[in-house]
């Protein structure tokens, strides 16, 4: 990926926290009755994140989770010095992972309904999963 399109990115990613920050209830003469709660507020906020900024919300929504083989069964050897250290951080399901058996990433959103995604994690979606693969595309026509 060329610098120009990194720093577009950054740029824009700027853009939308800058928004957030300057964001402030609407006072009374907005169209609802009384003061911007705040439920409508986020609302508000993300009807424009979503127009001004497709792209950041599906990257938001489709972030890549590491996928740690679990701790049981990994084949370290438990009397080892640094076992415990490797072995410390537990999942999802409270199982204890082994962090020395990274397999590979996974989208925290998508899911394989067929279970046929990868062979340790048959119900996920191998990340860049295919929104993001299509936003990565180079778009025709248009210079990174
Ligand atoms: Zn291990
Ligand atoms: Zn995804």
């Amino acid at each position: 990926m060329s610098a120009a399109v990194w720093k577009r990115r950054a740029l824009r990613a700027e853009g939308a926290v800058y928004h957030a920050l300057w964001m402030r209830p609407l006072g009374p003469h907005w169209a609802g009755d009384g003061i911007e709660t705040a439920e409508q507020m986020r609302a508000r906020f993300h009807e424009h994140m979503e127009r001004t900024y497709p792209d950041l919300i599906v990257r938001d929504r489709h972030r890549r989770i590491e996928v740690f083989h679990v701790a049981d069964g990994c084949g370290c050897d438990p009397e080892a010095e640094d076992f415990e250290e490797q072995h410390s951080e537990s999942g999802e399901d409270g199982e204890y992972l082994c962090s020395k058996r990274f397999l590979g990433y996974v989208c925290g959103s998508c899911e394989d309904e067929d279970g046929e995604g990868p062979a340790w994690k048959p119900y996920a979606v191998l990340w860049p999963c295919p929104p993001i693969v299509a936003l990565d595309e180079p778009v025709k026509g248009v210079q990174a």
